[in-house]
């Protein structure tokens, strides 16, 4: 029996080997692929006739030939199936439907109308539903559900704590499952953004990142070593309450002085409501961060200087960031990234006067060129990382 289980691990360590190196180096042929895994050349072929059996791989024709007969190409079938990426946000829901490669092939957005974890349940599953039925035929169909939410989940994906949501406690992930009956993986949205970043964006080359979300509130997403940095508890990043004001205004956490209350989307909002200017815009209403930016570029002087405030805020937060981690890199994305004008110098600026020098010298700082696509590529490739690992168990 113990050998039996062995073989049966090994058969499924080395397929997964197989899958990974034509997902990554296609087309690739057999033989270089048994080159390259070191596997050898009867396994490599057995393990792949399963995956095209399995219609995860595909033959195209011959490829160059490095002398004698010319070799059939391997594909990774990136059409196989799909996912949907979902990012939950405070005023609306955003869904991304990607092929197995990652690649985004469909999106929706939701408005949403309350905060109550019923409402934005029944938003996501209208989202999933949609994108499902407008999803291409393939084998495998909807592979599962990667969401991103703004606040802190535990391992069973249940949403422990979202204060900008007033949440405490949802079980996300069951309520999904039994709604959807799908695969559904929650995470937290500025480990989505990470993710999203390091798999599809400016970061496929560093393993050290900090990915600063700033929207309504901020999240960071830690990538050390090319992993999610979670905590003891899985808890890590949340940034947006570090204290950052003796005597600040109370935050939804519970404390005051919170980083997010001077940083972050809400607190331009709230600026910017104070401005004649604005008031005029809007009629009296609170402005959203589309009024503020078209006000930006007429020229608008007191709210590019709110805009500028805000920036300078985001800089001392990230410099304290970067004193502590010493990333590679730092992406600033989600809704910040859209008010990238006004903001970058005055954060740039901050960043390199509040770093130490050290830090500073290796650092590279930018705004996310995805914008607001990390979060939903990030949840999507959860739910892509469940279905693969699920694949490879099922042998
Ligand atoms: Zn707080």
């Amino acid at each position: 029996m113990k050998q039996t289980g062995d073989l049966f691990l090994v058969k499924k360590i080395n397929k997964s080997i197989v899958l990974d190196m034509i997902r990554s180096r296609s087309p690739i042929s057999r033989a270089k692929v048994s080159e390259l895994t070191g596997l050898n050349k009867t396994t490599v072929s057995s393990l792949v006739n399963e995956l095209i059996d399995e219609h995860l791989v595909h033959e195209m024709g011959p490829g160059k030939s490095s002398g004698g007969r010319k070799p059939l190409m391997l594909l990774f079938n990136e059409q196989a199936g799909y996912a949907i990426g979902v990012d939950v946000r405070i005023d609306s829901v955003t869904a991304v439907l990607t092929d197995l490669g990652g690649a985004i092939k469909d999106h929706c957005w939701f408005q949403l109308e309350s905060n109550s974890a019923e409402h934005i349940c029944g938003v996501v599953v209208r989202a999933v539903r949609e994108l499902s039925a407008r999803a291409p035929e393939s084998p495998y169909g909807i592979i599962g559900v990667g969401v991103g939410v703004p606040g802190i989940v535990d391992e069973q994906g249940s949403v422990l704590f979202a204060p900008n949501l007033h949440w405490s406690g949802v079980p996300l992930q069951q309520m999904l499952t039994e709604e959807l009956q799908l695969s559904v993986v929650i995470d937290n949205e500025a480990n989505a953004g990470a993710v999203g970043e390091h798999k599809y964006g400016a970061a496929q080359d560093t393993d050290n990142l900090l990915y600063v979300s700033v929207s309504h509130g901020i999240g960071t997403g830690i990538l050390l070593g090319g992993h999610l940095y979670r905590g003891s508890s899985g808890f890590a990043g949340e940034a947006g309450h570090f204290s950052i004001k003796l005597d600040g205004e109370p935050c939804s956490c519970g404390n005051k002085g919170c980083w997010e209350l001077y940083a972050s989307e809400n607190a331009l909002l709230l600026e910017a409501a104070k401005l004649d200017s604005v008031r005029k815009h809007t009629g009296g209403n609170p402005p959203a961060l589309e009024d503020l930016i078209r006000l930006a570029e007429d020229g608008d002087p007191q709210v590019i200087a709110v805009m500028e405030h805000v920036g300078r805020h985001l800089g001392i937060g990230i410099s304290n960031l970067i004193n502590l981690f010493n990333p590679q890199r730092v992406i600033i994305g989600n809704r910040i990234a859209l008010i990238e004008p006004w903001i970058a110098k005055p954060l740039y600026d901050t960043v390199k006067e509040r770093s130490l020098s050290f830090h500073y010298a290796r650092v590279s700082l930018e705004i996310s060129r995805l914008k607001l696509d990390s979060g939903v590529l990030g949840a999507a490739s959860f739910a892509l990382q469940a279905f693969f690992a699920k694949t490879q168990i099922s042998l």
